[in-house]
C-alpha cells in the first residue's frame, strides 16, 4: 500500500462542479490513492452557507465559512467559487503557503492568470486549470504538454455552450435570439444574467488563455476584441441558410505575419465573434451546448477537440485530472512546472486581422445605386467578390460579398456606406469562414 503521507485537499466551492468534485473524493478515495501513490484527504469544504441545499450529500463537519483557516493547511486548494475575490487572494495565499492550485476559474485565469503563474513559479508551485477552457475537454494539457514541440499556428474553437444552444436552436427551430434565450435558460445553460455568454465576455477569456498557453505570449484579456451573438438576427441565420452556411459563434486565436516594415516576428491575434461557416466544416456540426477546439499545428496538422463545455460531474472530470497529475508531482518530488511566456510575440490590432465578409444593405432602388455602392468598396481597395440583389418595396437588399480584406478597410467601408444618401441601413456584417 502506499508509503507516502496523505495529501491533504482544501476545496473551496461545493456548487454545481465542487460538489461533484467533493463526491469524486469521497467515492472514489480508494482508487484516487493507488493512482497517486498517496491518500488524497478531503480535509475541509469553504462555502458561503453551509446550511444550503447542495447536489449531493456532503459530510456536515467537512462544511466550513473560514476559507483562509482552511487554505492554510492544504497540500493542494481546489479552487471551484468562480469570480475574483475572495478566489484570488485565496489562492495566492495559499502558493505564498507552498501549496499547488487547480481552479476551473477562466474569469480569474484570464485576468490574473500571469500573477498567479508568477507566484507559483517562485515558490516552485503548480497552478492547473484544464476545466477553465472547453469543461471536461481535455484542451490546456495538449497545449502545454502534448503540442509543446510543434509550432502551433491557430487555435479556433466553439468554447461557449449557451451561444452555441442559441445559434443551434436559430438553424435548426427557426427559433428567435429571445426565444432561444429564453428555451436555453430554461433548460439551465443560461445564467439568470445572461450577459458574460451572450456578449462574448466568457469566450473571450478562454481566447485569452488559449492564446497565451499556444503562442507562449501573454495575450492580456484586454487585447481579445469581443464581439457577441445580440446582432445575429433571423435574417442573417437565412441568408447563412441560403448559401449552405452555418453561424457560430467562435474564438480564434493565430498567428499573424510581422508588422510591415518594422519587426519580422509573427504577430498575435485573439478574437470572439460570430462567423459563417460552411455546413460542412468540422465546427458546423457541433450542435446544442457542445463545445469543440480545431487546432492547426505545423507539424501536426488539424487536430479537432470536442465534448461537454460545461456540466457539474464533466467538469469535475477535468478537475480530478489536474487534481490527481499535481498529487502524483507531490509523491514524485521535485517543483511545479512554470508557465511557458517565453516568445513575447507582438499582439496585432483588430485590424489587422483578414477575412472575407459578408455585407448586407437596404439601399434606395434607383439606377446607378449597385455602381456607386460598389464604388464605395473599391476606394477602400476592397474587391468585391459577389452581388445579390432583390428588389422590395421602394428600396433593394443588396448582399456584397468580398474577397479578403482587413478589418481596418471593411471599417473604412462601413463608414462610408453609412454616410451614402442611397444607402438606407447597414443590415448585417458577417465574417466567412472556408
Ligand atoms: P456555483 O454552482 O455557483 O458554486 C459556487 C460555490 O462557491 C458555492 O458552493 C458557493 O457557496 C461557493 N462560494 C462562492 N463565493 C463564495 C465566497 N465568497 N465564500 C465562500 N464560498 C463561496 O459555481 P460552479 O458552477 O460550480 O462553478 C465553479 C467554477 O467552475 C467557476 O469558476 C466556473 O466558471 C467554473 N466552471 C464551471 C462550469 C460548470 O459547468 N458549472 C464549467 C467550467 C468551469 P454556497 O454553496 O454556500 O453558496
Amino acid at each position: 500500500m502506499n508509503s507516502y503521507r496523505s495529501l491533504r485537499i482544501a476545496l473551496l466551492g461545493a456548487g454545481s462542479v465542487g460538489s461533484q468534485v467533493a463526491r469524486l473524493l469521497l467515492e472514489q478515495h480508494d482508487e484516487l490513492a493507488a493512482r497517486v501513490g498517496a491518500p488524497l484527504e478531503l480535509v475541509g469544504i469553504g462555502v458561503r452557507d453551509v446550511d444550503a441545499p447542495r447536489d449531493v450529500d456532503l459530510p456536515r463537519e467537512l462544511l466550513t465559512t473560514d476559507l483562509g483557516t482552511l487554505v492554510a493547511g492544504a497540500d493542494i486548494v481546489v479552487e471551484l467559487l468562480g469570480g475574483i475575490e475572495p478566489a484570488r487572494g485565496l489562492l495566492l495565499d495559499a502558493i505564498a503557503a507552498g501549496a499547488d492550485v487547480v481552479t476551473a476559474n477562466k474569469a480569474l485565469v484570464a485576468a490574473h492568470g500571469p500573477e498567479l503563474f508568477q507566484a507559483a513559479e517562485t515558490v516552485g508551485a503548480q497552478v492547473a486549470y484544464e476545466a477553465a477552457v472547453g469543461g471536461a475537454i481535455p484542451i490546456i494539457r495538449p497545449l502545454e504538454q502534448s503540442l509543446a514541440g510543434d509550432r502551433v499556428t491557430r487555435v479556433m474553437g466553439i468554447v461557449n455552450g449557451t451561444t452555441n444552444f442559441i445559434l443551434d436552436r436559430m438553424h435548426t427551430e427557426g427559433s428567435s435570439l429571445e426565444e432561444a434565450l429564453r428555451i436555453a435558460t430554461e433548460l439551465g445553460y443560461a445564467e439568470a444574467d445572461p450577459t458574460a455568454d451572450i456578449e462574448g465576455f466568457d469566450a473571450a477569456s478562454k481566447a485569452t488563455i488559449l492564446a497565451s498557453l499556444a503562442f507562449h505570449t501573454e495575450v492580456p484579456a484586454s487585447r481579445v476584441h469581443r464581439e457577441g451573438i445580440t446582432g445575429v438576427t433571423d435574417a442573417m441565420v437565412q441568408q447563412a441558410e441560403r448559401n449552405g452556411r452555418v453561424l457560430k459563434l467562435v474564438a480564434i486565436c493565430e498567428r499573424l505575419p510581422g508588422e510591415p516594415g518594422g519587426d519580422a516576428r509573427d504577430r498575435v491575434s485573439a478574437r470572439v465573434h460570430p462567423v459563417s461557416l460552411p455546413a460542412t466544416h468540422p465546427l458546423a456540426a457541433v450542435h446544442e451546448a457542445m463545445n469543440a477546439i480545431f487546432v492547426t499545428a505545423e507539424s501536426a496538422g488539424d487536430l479537432m477537440f470536442y465534448g461537454a463545455g460545461a456540466g457539474g460531474p464533466e467538469t469535475a472530470s477535468a478537475v480530478l485530472g489536474d487534481l490527481v497529475s499535481i498529487a502524483r508531482r507531490h509523491v514524485a518530488g521535485g517543483p511545479g512546472m512554470p508557465g511557458s511566456t517565453h516568445a513575447k510575440l507582438g499582439l496585432a490590432p483588430f485590424g489587422d486581422v483578414v477575412a472575407r465578409h459578408e455585407v448586407a444593405l437596404t439601399v434606395s432602388d434607383r439606377p446607378g445605386v449597385l455602381a456607386a455602392v460598389a464604388g464605395l468598396f473599391s476606394e477602400q481597395g476592397v474587391s468585391v467578390e459577389s452581388v445579390r440583389q432583390d428588389p422590395t418595396d421602394g428600396s433593394a437588399a443588396l448582399v456584397l460579398g468580398t474577397h479578403a480584406a482587413s478589418e481596418a478597410r471593411i471599417a473604412d467601408v462601413l463608414e462610408a456606406l453609412e454616410a451614402h444618401t442611397d444607402v438606407e441601413r447597414i443590415d448585417s456584417v458577417i465574417r466567412l469562414i472556408d
